[in-house]
Order: C-alpha cells, then sequence, then structure tokens
C-alpha cells in the first residue's frame, strides 16, 4: 500500500531563524493596525441589503465605515482581502513564535472577523440567498438591489471589471478558503458554522447549473473554487467519521459543487502535452484549477487520473515557463513554450502564481514522496517568497521584474489591496511550513531552516544558516521514558557541490542514499542523536531556454542580483491600479567577456570571475566590460537590481 507523508502541524515548528522571524513579526503588526471594520464593511452591507436595510439603520449595521479604498476593496473583487486575512490570521493564531500579547491580540482579531461574519449570515436567513456572505462593492442601483448580481452576469458570461462582474467566484474562493482555515487550523467552530452555510449556498447555485452555464461560469477566473470545496467536504468526512456532530448533514452536496469546478477539458489538453498548450492562458487563474485537481485526488485516493493531471501540469510550468527564482509569468500571463529571455520585462513573476506553486508543490510531495517538489518548494520559498517582501515596512510586491535593471515596488499598508497584497499576508504567516514532514515510520527533514519542531514523542531542532556557514546542526530528542522508532530523512539539495559530510555525534558516517534522501535508521535515531552536516556550496549559472547566453548566477540555494543603485526607481500605472517599475538603471543588460575567448569557457570559470567576499554574502564579477556586484536577491528590496545578463565574447 502507498503511504503519504504529512506536513508537521504549524503549532508544532517554530522558525528560530532571525530573519524568517523578523518577516513573520512585521506582517503580525501590519495586519493588526488594518481596521477589521473597514474590512468587514462590504459584507455588513451585503447582508444588510439582503435583509432590507437601509439609510441609518445600513449605516449603524456597517459601524460608520466604509470599504478601503484603492480600487480593489471598494471594487467588484471587494472582500477577497479579508478571506486572505482570516487565513492569515488562523495561521499566526497558532503559531509558537507569537508573544503572549501577540497571540491574544490575533486570537481576539479572529473571533472578532468570524462572530462579524456569522452575524452577517444571520441577516440572510429567509432572504432567498440564505448563506450568502459577500463584500464587493455596489457600481450602481441594479447591484443594491441585487446583491448576487455579479454571480448572475458571470452564469450570463458578462465579466466587464468596473460594471458587470470582475472574479466573484475567484474572491469567494478566498472567502471560503479562510473559514475552511479557522477551523481546520484554528480549531474555531464558528468558522466552520459559517463556512458550512456558505457551502450549502455554494453547492445550491453550482448545482442547479446546465452544463452551458457550468461551462461559462468556468470561463471566468475562479480561483481555486474545486480546491477549498474539497477541502471543506473533507473536514465535514472527517468530523463525521471520527463520531463528531459538528459535520453539515448535507455535505455531500459539497463534493458534488467541487466537481462543477473541475474543467476536466483542460485537464486533458495538459495531460496531452501539445506545444504552447498555456501560451497566454492567465497563470494565476490556471495554477488554482490544478491544485484544485489535486485535492480531488486527496479527497479519494482512487481518482489517480486527477494526480496524473496535477503531476503533468506542474511538471509543463517549471520545465517551460519558470525562471531561475521558481516564479513565472510575464504581465500575470504564461508565454509560448521555453520563451523566457524574450519576456523578460517589468511585470514578470506575480506573487500569488510563486504562492500557488509553492503550496501545491508541498502537497504533491505529501502524496508522491518525489523530492523534485522539495528542491523546488526550497527554490522558490528563498527567492521568490522571502524576495516579494520590504524587510522594514513588511509590504509585498506584486512583481517581480527579470528584465535587469528595474526595481521590486510594494503596496502600502491601506493603500493597495492587491491580491498579491493579501497572498503576502499568508505567505508570512506560515514561514514554519514545510521544513518538516512525516509518516508512521519516517521524519523527513525537507528544508534547512533554523527551527525547532515538537511533537507528543520527539524534538527536533534544525540549526542552520547558509549565508554565514554552509554547517548544519540536527539534533533529535526522545521526550522523557519514549523511544523514537522512525528513519530520519535528510533531504540532498540539488545545490551541493561534491559529497557533504555527515556526522552522527563525533563519527563520519556514510548513509544509504535513496530517491535524493539520506537514512539516518532508526536505531541511531532511537535514543537521541545530534547531526552534523557540511553541504558545500559554490556557483552555479543558469541560462534560459531561448537565452544560451543570458546567465542568472546562484550561491547555494541563494539566486544572486547585482545591486544597481537608487539613481532610477521610478514607477507607474498599470492594469487596475496596479503600480510597477517604470525606468531601467542600466540601458543593456550585455555583458562583454574580456578575460576568455568564449562565453562557455567564461561560464565554466566561473569560480575564477565570481568571486565571493569573505564573511559576506557579497560577490563580485571581474574578467568582464562590467564592474558587478552580486548579493542575495531575497533581501535586495531598496534598489535596482538585475539577475539575468547577456554575455558576449
Ligand atoms: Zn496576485
Amino acid at each position: 500500500m502507498k503511504k503519504f507523508y504529512r506536513a508537521a502541524e504549524l503549532s508544532a515548528v517554530n522558525v528560530t531563524d532571525k530573519y524568517y522571524d523578523e518577516a513573520f513579526h512585521i506582517e503580525i503588526r501590519n495586519m493588526l493596525k488594518l481596521d477589521a471594520d473597514r474590512l468587514l464593511a462590504g459584507f455588513r452591507e451585503t447582508a444588510g441589503l439582503l435583509a432590507g436595510k437601509d439609510g441609518e439603520e445600513l449605516g449603524s449595521l456597517m459601524k460608520g465605515k466604509s470599504r478601503y479604498g484603492g480600487n480593489w476593496e471598494d471594487g467588484l473583487i471587494g472582500g477577497h482581502t479579508l478571506g486572505h486575512y482570516i487565513t492569515a490570521l488562523a495561521q499566526a493564531v497558532i503559531s509558537p513564535a507569537l508573544s503572549e500579547d501577540e497571540k491574544k491580540n490575533v486570537s481576539d482579531r479572529l473571533d472578532y472577523m468570524l462572530s462579524a461574519l456569522k452575524e452577517c449570515q444571520e441577516l440572510t436567513k429567509g432572504t432567498g440567498e440564505e448563506g450568502f456572505i459577500f463584500g464587493a462593492a455596489f457600481p450602481s442601483k441594479a447591484f443594491r438591489d441585487n446583491p448576487v448580481l455579479q454571480f448572475d452576469n458571470v452564469e450570463k458570461g458578462l465579466g466587464q471589471p468596473f460594471e458587470e462582474a470582475w472574479v466573484p467566484w475567484y474572491t469567494m474562493h478566498k472567502i471560503l478558503s479562510g473559514l475552511n482555515a479557522s477551523f481546520k487550523l484554528a480549531g474555531k467552530e464558528l468558522g466552520l458554522d459559517v463556512a458550512n452555510s456558505l457551502g450549502m449556498w455554494i453547492a445550491d447555485r453550482a448545482l442547479s447549473w446546465s452544463e452551458e452555464v457550468n461551462k461559462t461560469v468556468l470561463s471566468i477566473e475562479y480561483g481555486g473554487m474545486n480546491d477549498c470545496l474539497y477541502e471543506l467536504y473533507q473536514i465535514n468526512e472527517f468530523l463525521k467519521k471520527s463520531g463528531s456532530s459538528l459535520y453539515h448533514p448535507e455535505f455531500e452536496k459539497i463534493k458534488e459543487a467541487a466537481h462543477r469546478f473541475d474543467e476536466t477539458e483542460l485537464f486533458e489538453k495538459v495531460l496531452a502535452g501539445e506545444k504552447n498548450t498555456l501560451n497566454n492562458f492567465h497563470a494565476n487563474t490556471t495554477i488554482p484549477k490544478f491544485i484544485g485537481a489535486l485535492a480531488r485526488y486527496e479527497t479519494d485516493k482512487n481518482e489517480v487520473k486527477y494526480l496524473e493531471y496535477a503531476e503533468s501540469f506542474w511538471d509543463m510550468v517549471l520545465s517551460k515557463h519558470t525562471y531561475v527564482t521558481g516564479g513565472n509569468s510575464e504581465d500575470e500571463h504564461f508565454g509560448e513554450d521555453n520563451i523566457l529571455d524574450a519576456e523578460r520585462t517589468n511585470v514578470n513573476n506575480e506573487t500569488c502564481n510563486t504562492y500557488n506553486m509553492l503550496k501545491f508543490s508541498r502537497r504533491l510531495f505529501a502524496v508522491t514522496g518525489k523530492k523534485k517538489y522539495l528542491d523546488y518548494a526550497e527554490r522558490t520559498l528563498v527567492n521568490a517568497i522571502m524576495a516579494s517582501q520590504n524587510h522594514e515596512t513588511g509590504f509585498s510586491t506584486y512583481f517581480q521584474p527579470m528584465a535587469t535593471g528595474f526595481q521590486k515596488v510594494f503596496n502600502t499598508l491601506d493603500g493597495n489591496f492587491w491580491c498579491c497584497t493579501g497572498t503576502g499576508y499568508e505567505n508570512f504567516t506560515k514561514l514554519q511550513d514545510g521544513i518538516y514532514f512525516g509518516r508512521e515510520d519516517e521524519i523527513i527533514i525537507a528544508l534547512y531552516l533554523a527551527s525547532e519542531y515538537c511533537t507528543e514523542d520527539f524534538s527536533i531542532s534544525i540549526d542552520a544558516d547558509f549565508t554565514k556557514s554552509d554547517e548544519v546542526k540536527i539534533c533529535v530528542k526522545p521526550v522523557a521514558g519514549k523511544e523514537v522508532e522512525k528513519d530520519l530523512l535528510l533531504r540532498k539539495p540539488t545545490w551541493v557541490m561534491g559529497e557533504p559530510e555527515i556526522k552522527v555525534g563525533e563519527d563520519e558516517i556514510s548513509p544509504e542514499e535513496q530517491d535524493g534522501f539520506y537514512i539516518i535508521p532508526k536505531n541511531t535515531v532511537k535514543n537521541g542523536c545530534n547531526i552534523f552536516l557540511k553541504l558545500p556550496m559554490g556557483i552555479t549559472c543558469h541560462n534560459l531556454q531561448d537565452g544560451a547566453d543570458t546567465y542568472a548566477f546562484m550561491y547555494g540555494p541563494y539566486v544572486l542580483s547585482a545591486r544597481l543603485g537608487l539613481a532610477k526607481m521610478k514607477t507607474k500605472g498599470h492594469g487596475i491600479a496596479v503600480v510597477v517599475a517604470a525606468e531601467k538603471a542600466v540601458e543593456s543588460d550585455e555583458v562583454l567577456v574580456t578575460k576568455e575567448k568564449s562565453v562557455q569557457d567564461f561560464i565554466e570559470n566561473i569560480d575564477k570571475y565570481l568571486v565571493k567576499r569573505e564573511g559576506e554574502m557579497e560577490f563580485d564579477l571581474a574578467g568582464t566590460d562590467r564592474n558587478l556586484n552580486f548579493t542575495t536577491h531575497y533581501n535586495q528590496y531598496s534598489e535596482s537590481y538585475g539577475i539575468y545578463w547577456k554575455f558576449k565574447a
């Protein structure tokens, strides 16, 4: 029988790495600065209008507050932020890294949001839209008269984002995911109650669609509606099986509704793997659909086809559409196969995409045990997710330019409620995710990030910081009176130069290597042990499929980017109230090799030309016509940068 891995519970893992810990705490401080009543204003207005309230009565229900501005929260996508916000609060409240004060504030905020949503939902009783909660703005009287008008419009194929519908099912996915998380992670029964009532509204609506209407609905971005419905179904199924009375009596309907959001035609197309399958597809619309396919397999392990769909999509994105940081897309879209160099602009690598690919990869690992998913997870966490935050303000990027010479642009606290602002709340409140996995007889160390993992039977700590040293110390301790009846599997990173050194205590060992993991057997681990790893790092060169001489550099797990100064930091508007980098700090990204006859010779001898300064993560490029200074990309948040350079000889 196939065995599956489980990620360690978020509540059991404490990240002790200083930089990650700071990233977490600044996110919490920012989130708590937001006005809960403004995030809730749209939900209260929707509920009030459905219940026939108007004028002063409606105003007092909204506590005299209005939605935040910026064209998103006060537009037809309004309310998506609250979904992310609840997920992030649920992740944060169980984190061992919170102080007592922070924990109380986060917990109070989460409870307040859930009770407010419950009150909104109560108002829908007997209205014909029972269970419906939503926060979008009402651009005209027609919307006020019919608060579900966006959903009606989508069913008619009307998707003009200011007048008809932006992406209401996308927003619904964020809301339902947040409610699921509040129960699944933080144990909030009220959250489950609201989720189930909302789930019934969704199921009744989706199950009423003709095949044609269903197809029309799926033609407009709907996030991972399948994913969140399968998740809610799984929660209910688990509760029923474990004898709890908390499950919804009609929960089977939720699975039926989830099927309505499975796009089998698209899944088959990707599985067939024809040339340019993803060309012009909106990336952040497409990725969650396949996470939903994976969720169908997670729900029912007999649905093997859905795992195949998910894995083939992941392979397609990785092999044909991914930059060195783990990010993908140009102006939110996939391009033609292997066209990456030609599409390096100021609007690559939307943060939501990497957020979704990271989540997708960890879940794919859990059901397949394939190391490649963990290798990608490390790459994208370090170089795209950590790289998406301004470490001083805590704000997040929408895009990360791959064209050389632009800078990162971040949201503001209450001015830009972009999709990526919301994924930012989620990203930095679950930094303890994906470090440890386990199953009955195995513990996996997936990521060498300084942390502590405590269970009823044992604790593990990792001491590592690859910006300072290539040495890792892992300490396994059984709880008094117990033994650790598990093998310990250590992931062999793809970036290791040569063979790592591994010691248990003082003794050097050569453990068995299986499928990319070193196995420390249970008889060694049983009574506790100290493991020492030396993972040699060096410079690696990464070109692009359509740019043989366009190179990026990594040192160990870190993508390097050249420092290009503060002189050209202009921004401009893009899309719907998005802000992007406007000016390049360099006229060209060409680098002339002067000390070797060919680019190939230069790259083969890169150790001679890209040299690390002793004790610093600073690297100087020599042997060319440009004096470039590179550093780690993840913490380049305040100046223009260049990751890719075109070499000429
Ligand atoms: Zn986004």
